[in-house]
């Protein structure tokens, strides 16, 4: 009971703090539904809070979470594939107009890539990880002076969201509205320790902090 109660409270505390100011809008989406704009698939880790680094609103953001913040690769014969069916909702039927894949440093996931202790993983989370093997593999291809280093894991994080982007063009449904630009798909990662946001820049090929685009341009100066 003790434990029901503690969470008893925390309820109490966002009706008073959260909901009670937002009354109407909340209504609202009970009335009419979601409409969210984004789908947003990123990392179960706790420390990665979604609504709260994207300021996003309650019906803003279709929120898609896994260990890793992988896309599975696409098969037509997907079966029982929670990630698979919630991108599919999200594209298809609410029509959301971007998808942003995020990844975060610090992934305990990317860090199972290289973890000494595979063994000991249980066989469906082994299996799970491997879409991220490949990154894996670019990173330690591209920097072997990094293997053994913790650097690389940030840096396989990294090329695993680019990868992971890669694998939702090989959905049938988002290739079509991207081809028809009514879907954009962004790469982003998130800094635990400083609370900023990178975005992948598909044309300079790497990631970029976010908070350069709030910059004044000196070409418009
Ligand atoms: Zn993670």
């Amino acid at each position: 009971m003790e434990k029901t109660l503690k969470w008893a409270k925390r309820a109490e505390l966002f009706k008073k703090l959260n909901f009670e100011g937002h009354e109407k809008e909340f209504h609202r989406l009970a009335e009419e539904g979601q409409t969210p704009k984004a789908l947003f698939i990123g990392c179960s880790d706790s420390r990665v809070l979604p609504e709260l680094f994207t300021h996003s609103k309650p019906g803003e953001l279709f929120v898609v979470r896994n260990a890793g913040n992988f896309v599975p690769t696409w098969s037509p014969d997907i079966r029982w594939d929670g990630v698979a069916a919630s991108i599919l909702f999200a594209v298809e039927v609410l029509k959301v107009a971007e998808v942003i894949v995020c990844g975060h440093s610090t992934c305990g996931a990317i860090e199972g890539l290289y973890s000494e202790k595979g063994e000991e993983m249980h066989p469906y989370l082994k299996n799970w990880i491997r879409l991220g093997e490949k990154a894996k593999r670019l990173a330690e291809g591209a920097h072997p002076e990094l293997i053994g280093k913790t650097e690389l894991h940030d840096l396989t994080a990294r090329l695993s969201v680019v990868l992971q982007l890669e694998h939702l063009l090989e959905y049938p449904a988002i290739q079509e509205r991207v081809k028809e630009k009514k879907l954009y798909l962004h790469g982003w990662f998130y800094h635990i320790d400083t609370g900023e946001l990178d975005y992948f820049d598909p044309e300079e090929e790497k990631f970029i902090p976010l908070k350069t685009l709030l910059k004044p341009c000196s070409d418009d100066s």
